[in-house]
């Protein structure tokens, strides 16, 4: 079995949760597995070394920034293998010091994101790191907030991506996903 493959099989689907109508899907089950974990983490940072690492110049990424809660999952293992700072994209109110903000659109009203002023230098490349993409809202508002700290997004990086949802085309920046489904 290809290694996506082996992946994929290790998710879950949950229907009506967290509530009726929306089919969760769980990465939980992938972590309890460090064969499969390990097989997710160097398959992420196999693309981001032949791949994402091109899209610059400068051939480093600087920063893994993580979105608020699952990317934290993922991110400081990934930062820490490609000897890149990792930075959390936080709900409001969650960090400390100097932040700064953005808002995005939840299904029912906004929500904001907030990430610490001095977490990005200007010219720093960067990663943007989820478990999945939906809508696109929550990763566009974290590219926002790189972006008004003179970050450069190299590429927004999802375990699954919804492809029904469009979340790709709501993003400025090149989208990866290793699990796409409808
Ligand atoms: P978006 O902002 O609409 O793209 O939603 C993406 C965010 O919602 C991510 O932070 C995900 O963790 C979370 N999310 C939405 N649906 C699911 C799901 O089915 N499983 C896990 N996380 C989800």
């Amino acid at each position: 079995m290809a290694d996506v493959d082996v992946i994929k099989s290790h998710l879950t689907s949950h229907p009506d949760f967290p509530k009726k109508g929306i089919v969760f899907l769980d990465v939980f089950p992938i972590l309890r597995q460090p064969l499969i974990f390990e097989t997710l983490i160097t398959h992420l940072v196999q693309h981001i070394t032949s791949h994402t690492i091109g899209i610059s110049q400068k051939k480093k990424i600087d920063v893994i920034v993580g979105l608020d809660a699952r990317g934290f999952l993922f991110g400081p293992i990934i930062a820490l293998r490609l000897g890149a700072a990792f930075v959390p994209v936080r709900k409001a109110g969650k960090l400390p010091g100097k932040c700064i903000s953005a808002s995005y659109e939840k299904e029912y009203g906004m929500d904001s994101f907030e990430m610490q002023a001095d977490a990005i230098k200007p010219g720093q490349t960067v990663v943007v790191i989820d478990d999945l993409l939906a809508t696109g809202g929550s990763a566009k508002a974290a590219g926002e907030l790189v972006a008004e700290l003179g970050g450069k997004t190299l590429e927004y990086i999802f375990v699954i991506e919804l492809l029904l949802l469009k979340g790709a085309s709501k993003l400025d920046g090149p989208v990866y996903s290793v699990i796409q489904t409808e």
